[in-house]
């Protein structure tokens, strides 16, 4: 099987996993602290927090910020659903923005148009909250000056995108915090993990009560200040991301050329390519195509087949405002954000990871091109049976 995705360790993970077994210190030692600092130095901010997962850095950056109930966070339609969870359990509003369809980040015009929209109701947004969609940046510098404009805070979900640059400036760091994920499904992993990265130290003080049961890391010891979670990284999970982290400008130029053949091979067939993105805009955590939207409905008999031929693909992501939970809590319909209504139902994502070689892609390629020509003439089977019929009457 060509798996979609798989994390690739070798015996430097296994040796620093078996180095903090044998100290004996699980929790809250030097290599958290170790891996906070290695993730500052590699984006440039000040200040780091090692958290239990991206989610738990998302969550905790908007409560870090002061987010809660009757505020709003304005982000993407198109992403994976903790980026809407997060808001939602703050108590706050998310309120969803169309994405672009060459691209699947928000769009900064109609990010634009909703802000000017939501100020002539009387409504405003507290937090912009843009995602940069599999690895790819948003275009950070417009949606900065429209944030400047408007008077919102930005928090990155940058979960996909730890080494992605946008105009020089790496993801993470463009807004008050930037949030990483060390998921296995991300391009560098710590089992589970999260990172937020920021520059502001109150912001990081309260990241830190926040993971840590509400205690002050500048304050006494067995006092609490704020109500907190236990969001801690382990030391085995901080072990195992110092040696991905030391490995990840090789993994993303590995990913780099992977993309760059599937564009090759793919541009000018029936599936849809994305733009290329700028010089180091993109990790290539997930290599994401359309389908032709006549085989849209036939995307699920598409994923089937192909793994019937020994190729594990899957869906791009979600349609946030269409999930159960928002469409009734919010009374979202089909129509509101007609991209993501379209890329969410075409998009398919392919094997991508560092044991992908140039064979397994010419076979990718090839049995994709193959399973869709299969599926057009059943596309075709109503017509045909339908002329049939009406042929049948006229007799
Ligand atoms: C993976 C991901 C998250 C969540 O990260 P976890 O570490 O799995 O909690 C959030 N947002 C986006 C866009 C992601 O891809």
């Amino acid at each position: 099987m060509i798996r979609l995705a798989a994390p690739r360790f070798g015996p430097d993970e296994e040796r620093a996993i078996r180095d903090v077994l044998s100290s004996g210190k699980l929790v809250q030692g030097r290599h958290v602290r170790e891996f906070e600092e290695l993730i500052a130095g590699r984006v440039g901010s000040t200040e780091a927090v090692a958290l239990s997962s991206g989610t738990a850095a998302l969550h905790a950056s908007l409560l870090a910020l002061g987010i809660g109930p009757g505020d709003i966070v304005i982000l993407p339609a198109f992403s994976f659903i903790a980026t809407a969870n997060v808001v939602e359990l703050c108590g706050a509003r998310p309120v969803f923005i169309d994405v672009e369809a060459d691209t699947f980040n928000i769009d900064p015009e109609l990010l634009e148009l909703g802000l000017t929209d939501m100020r002539s109701r009387g409504e405003s947004v507290k937090v912009i909250l843009p995602v940069h969609a599999f690895g790819r940046v948003a275009d950070m510098a417009a949606i900065k000056r429209i944030a400047q404009a408007h008077g919102q805070a930005v928090v990155e979900d940058a979960a996909c995108a730890l080494g992605a640059y946008s105009e020089g400036r790496p993801a993470g760091t463009w807004g008050s915090v930037g949030c990483f994920s060390f998921h296995p499904r991300k391009v560098v992993t710590t089992g589970e993990g999260g990172v937020a990265v920021t520059d502001d130290p109150q912001i990081a003080r309260n990241l830190r009560m926040l993971r840590n049961h509400g205690q002050d890391p500048l304050g006494e010891a067995f006092d609490s200040v704020m109500p907190g979670f236990n969001y801690r990284m382990t030391e085995i999970q901080a072990a195992l991301g110092i040696e991905q982290v030391g490995k990840l400008d090789g993994i993303i130029r590995l990913r780099r050329s992977i993309s760059q053949r599937y564009d090759e091979a793919l541009r000018h067939t029936a599936v849809t390519v994305s733009s290329p993105a700028p010089e180091g805009a993109a990790v290539y955590q997930s290599y994401v195509v359309l389908l032709p939207g006549e085989l849209a409905a036939s995307r699920r008999a598409l994923i089937d087949a192909l793994r019937v031929d020994g190729i594990e693909i899957s869906v791009g992501t979600w349609h946030m405002p269409m999930t159960t939970y928002f469409r009734e809590r919010y009374g979202y319909r089909s129509g509101q954000f007609p991209v993501t209504d379209d890329v969410s139902r075409r998009a398919i994502s392919l094997p991508m990871h560092e044991g992908v070689t140039q064979d397994d892609q010419v076979y990718v390629v090839d049995r994709l091109l193959a399973r869709l020509e299969e599926l057009t003439p059943a596309l075709l089977s109503p017509t045909v049976t339908g002329r049939r019929m009406a042929v049948g009457d006229d007799s």
